[in-house]
């Protein structure tokens, strides 16, 4: 950032009091309302963001952002994970975040002029498409889409899945095997803008995840990719390099994703506490009184405490090496954070009964969305054998 310690605490304070006062107020719309009712409403407030200069915050000041370090940003992410919308009122809403990132790491001036400043203005929105059906996503590595040299061009063709917010996207970032000659497999792949205008670009569906069909602001999306065609202009950083350029991605988006998570634990427990402190279970008896309530709240309280430091660790740690020493630590937030949310949600919903599956409070939507943190980026379970691995590494087990 920011020069000081003071500059991040005047900005944290007024992203709370613009949440607040702004945007909370917008959730039982947001819960209620098909997402495109919202968009003008939306709208306005992304204006009111601008004209505070909070915009893009996670980004380099050179590029309209406040120039945080990610262990400030982090702290960022967490207040604005406190609501559903706040992420994208602000401009920093996966999956556009890390496209943000790997454009201004890796993209041409061309590219940065057509894709990356109209993201930053927030004019149009993008999508990230690797993951496929036939394949297993936790092993990026092994995949069919192909990207074939034909003159100028290449041709895709590809079937991929759970491309969040494709529809609507106005281009995609698809990984592709252009390379498959080349011995190690980490090399293979290639990283290719494709405009979603693109002939040959097909969304097959919007996927029903846990009974929503999502909207252009949260699909997830059955692609085709059938002889689609983009000049080899739109290759992003090195041929082969697709791999490497997932995995820069994914370093810092945990950190971003972690932080949001803990947002919303922080929101459900404010939830779970004021719920418990008021409801009464008898006349004149409070839920608050009763010893296994106290036992989740105190659970919590402590889960949440350990977890936010955990993380904010581990982007100190990102800030000072980079990410590349830090992945034992990556990979140990990813799973620990992704099982706290789970059963912090999991307490607030129980602790208010029938009201907690309704869309009264926030609880029940968060619960159905945030199941997937378990699996995106990588499910528990790899993360915890890179975890282990790296920690028997030390007593001499090479696995
Ligand atoms: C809400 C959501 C949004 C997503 N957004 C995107 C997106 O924008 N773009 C994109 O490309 N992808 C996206 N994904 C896909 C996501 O990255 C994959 O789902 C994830 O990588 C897991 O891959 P998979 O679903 O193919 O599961 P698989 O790899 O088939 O694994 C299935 C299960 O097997 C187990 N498993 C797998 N490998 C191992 C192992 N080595 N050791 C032990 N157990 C193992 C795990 O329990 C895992 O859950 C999204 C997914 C979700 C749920």
């Amino acid at each position: 950032m920011t020069d000081s310690r003071n500059d991040l605490a005047d900005v944290l304070s007024r992203i709370k009091a613009f949440l607040r006062g702004e945007v909370y107020p917008l959730e039982q719309d947001f819960l209620r309302l098909p997402f495109r009712d919202l968009v003008p409403a939306l709208n306005e407030k992304r204006q009111q963001v601008k004209a505070l200069g909070l915009w893009t915050p996670h980004l380099p000041r050179e590029y309209g952002g406040l120039g945080l370090k990610l262990s400030e940003f982090a702290l960022v992410s967490e207040e604005l994970g406190r609501t559903p919308i706040g992420h994208y009122l602000f401009n920093c809403q996966a999956p556009d975040i890390g496209n943000t990132e790997i454009l201004i790491a890796h993209a041409s001036a061309e590219q940065k002029d057509r894709y990356l400043w109209p993201l930053i203005r927030g004019e149009v929105r993008s999508c990230f498409s690797m993951t496929e059906p036939e394949h297993p996503g936790s092993n990026p590595t092994w995949m069919s889409t192909s990207a074939v040299k034909e003159g100028d061009d290449y041709v895709i063709n590809g079937h991929k899945w759970f491309t969040s917010s494709a529809e609507g996207a106005s281009f995609a970032i698809v990984m592709a095997i252009t390379n498959p000659e080349v011995p190690s497999a980490h090399k293979r792949a290639s990283q290719i803008i494709v405009p979603t205008a693109t002939p040959g670009f097909h969304i097959v569906r919007n996927i029903n995840v846990m009974g929503d069909e999502g909207s252009d602001y949260a699909s997830h999306a059955e692609v085709r990719y059938e002889n689609c065609r983009v000049p080899q202009t739109s290759l992003l950083g090195q041929e082969g390099a697709g791999f490497l350029i997932a995995q820069e991605r994914l370093g810092p988006g945990r950190i971003h994703h972690c932080m949001r998570w803990i947002g919303i634990c922080e929101r459900a427990f404010e939830l779970m506490c004021d719920y418990a402190a008021h409801r009464q279970i008898a006349p004149g008896v409070l839920l608050g009184s009763r010893q296994n309530i106290q036992e989740w709240i105190a659970e919590s309280r402590a889960e949440i405490s350990a977890a936010r430091l955990l993380v904010l660790q581990t982007a100190e740690e990102i800030d000072r090496q980079g990410a590349a020493p830090v992945r034992e630590g990556i990979s140990l937030i990813k799973f620990f954070v992704a099982g706290i949310l789970q059963d912090v949600l999991d307490r607030a919903i129980q602790v208010h009964g029938a009201l907690g599956l309704t869309d009264a409070t926030l609880l029940s939507y968060w619960y159905r969305h945030e199941r997937a943190a378990r699996i995106y980026d990588g499910p528990d379970e790899v993360h915890k054998a890179v975890v282990a691995r790296s920690v028997l590494r030390r007593y001499g087990l090479q696995l």
